[in-house]
């Protein structure tokens, strides 16, 4: 159960010494207790207080670490319920699913295929995680060289998917390297799967048909030792899987209760008959709280569409979403290709890009970092003034890159217009259309 803030003060040393960055221990016990401060910035709490506060200031639902390598992630460490509270913190992780019987040659096709599906958006790589590798009628060797092909061939971290304890250490001496998640300890398995898991120092899936078990399964494996756990309540039918995540995050959040505070692992491939169905089942877990979702393909189709929902999911809902302030070449710009200027909100840079792209006239386009405003409004908070920006292309290096002095600015900010002309002596400034729709009749008709 969480510290108060008092409970906290009284374990920390009272001195004020202010080295934490607050000018008292309350303050900074109060700030931990909130969240908004990590025990590490206090240098003198003893061995005896630490192992209290450790407890008290972990998130309520245990961040788990998830593979190795490029595609390492991490899920759970959530604090919130709703995004709006603060943020979610770990985005939703994806997983294909291959089973042990699929013919190498399959599997090295589909891992081509899926290793492809990577999306750059506001300068970060979308693309999913995990394959999940699933045990068909106990063949431990066919389980261990699919995991084996998997781990060696491709970036993914593994799920390694059996209930035989014979099979999953074959599977585990594969790929060790990778990390993998063992999924999954049963009622009928716990004692044996949280050797395993303890053993190999991995994070171990925990599967029961209700979430009592759950709770028991969680309490049984924490009380052998184990940390890093990831929950399956079993659920396979929409509306009980939707009542299923909220209920546990609920009582992990709400109710303090640790037996549930870890993420939750999620099964849409065994809930749709068909891809698209999987797809929207999966768009309601990103929603709320899947921390792993696990599909039975990675299909562009049916990933691009919940990897945009996830970006959008898991970014802070304080902080607009921005693109970083510099030049960006759009349809290999050359000395005499038009300059325009933009604010850094990602979707003005979106929408502006897109449309310059659709115009299929080369261009250098400015990004000036606005603090994540669109152009109507960062002008109107001054964060796109006549000066700022004149600076700003002067600084930017686009002077190497033309041979001409046209910068083209947006419709609404018409009126830096002669600021900018003052800040640029001997440039033209050309004031663009104020919807980016009419850019690309615009960039034509010059
Ligand atoms: Fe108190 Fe520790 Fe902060 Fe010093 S660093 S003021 S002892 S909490």
């Amino acid at each position: 159960m969480a510290l108060t803030g008092m409970q906290i003060f009284k374990l920390l040393p009272k001195t004020n010494c202010k080295e934490c960055g607050v000018p008292t221990c309350l303050a900074f016990a109060m700030n931990l207790a909130s969240g908004k401060a990590e025990l590490e910035s206090c240098p003198y709490v003893s061995d005896e207080a630490r192992a209290q506060l450790e407890e008290a200031s972990a998130p309520p639902i245990r961040q788990v670490a998830v593979g190795k390598g490029v595609r390492a992630a991490k899920t759970g460490g959530e604090t919130v319920l709703y995004r709006h509270e603060k943020t979610f913190y770990n985005p939703t992780l994806f997983a294909g699913l291959i089973t042990a019987d699929t013919p190498a040659a399959d599997v090295e096709a589909r891992l081509k295929v899926w290793n492809a599906v990577q999306f750059e958006r506001v300068g970060l790589n979308l693309r999913p995680e995990l394959v999940a590798v699933k045990d068909v009628n106990g063949d431990r060797d066919a389980f261990a060289a699919l995991a084996k092909q998997v781990a060696e061939t491709s970036e993914f971290n593994l799920v390694l998917m059996s209930e035989d304890d014979g099979v999953m250490a074959a599977g585990i001496d594969a790929c060790r390297f990778k990390n993998p998640i063992i999924y999954a300890a049963t009622e009928e398995n716990a004692d044996t799967f949280g050797r395993l898991a303890l053993d190999s120092n991995l994070p171990l899936g925990v599967k029961s048909d209700s979430i009592d078990g759950l709770i028991a399964l969680s309490d049984k494996l924490t009380g052998m030792g184990l940390k890093d756990l990831i929950l399956d309540p079993g659920s396979r039918e929409v509306k009980q899987a939707l009542e299923d995540q909220v209920a546990l995050r609920r009582a992990a959040l709400k109710g303090g209760n640790r037996s549930v505070g870890f993420p939750t692992i999620n099964f849409v491939c065994e809930m749709a008959v068909n891809l698209d169905m999987e797809a929207l089942i999966a768009g309601m877990y990103i929603s709320k709280y899947g921390g792993i979702i696990v599909m039975s393909d990675l299909a562009t189709e049916a990933i691009f569409p919940l990897l945009l929902e996830r970006l959008n999911i898991f970014t802070d809902p304080q902080r607009p979403m921005t693109v970083t302030e510099g030049i960006f070449e759009i349809g290999n710009p050359d000395e005499n290709s038009p300059v325009l200027v933009t604010t850094n909100f990602a979707l003005t840079y979106f929408i502006v890009s897109g449309e310059i792209e659709s115009s299929k006239v080369p261009a250098w386009l400015l990004i000036k970092d606005s603090e994540g405003l669109s152009v109507l409004t960062a002008w109107a908070a001054g964060k796109f003034s006549g000066d700022d920006v004149g600076i700003f292309v002067k600084k930017s290096g686009i002077m190497e890159k033309v041979n001409h002095t046209e910068l083209i600015i947006p419709g609404y900010a018409a009126a830096i217009a002669g600021d900018i002309e003052e800040e640029l002596p001997g440039w033209t400034i050309t004031v663009g259309p104020r919807e980016s729709a009419h850019l690309p009749g615009f960039l034509k008709s010059r």
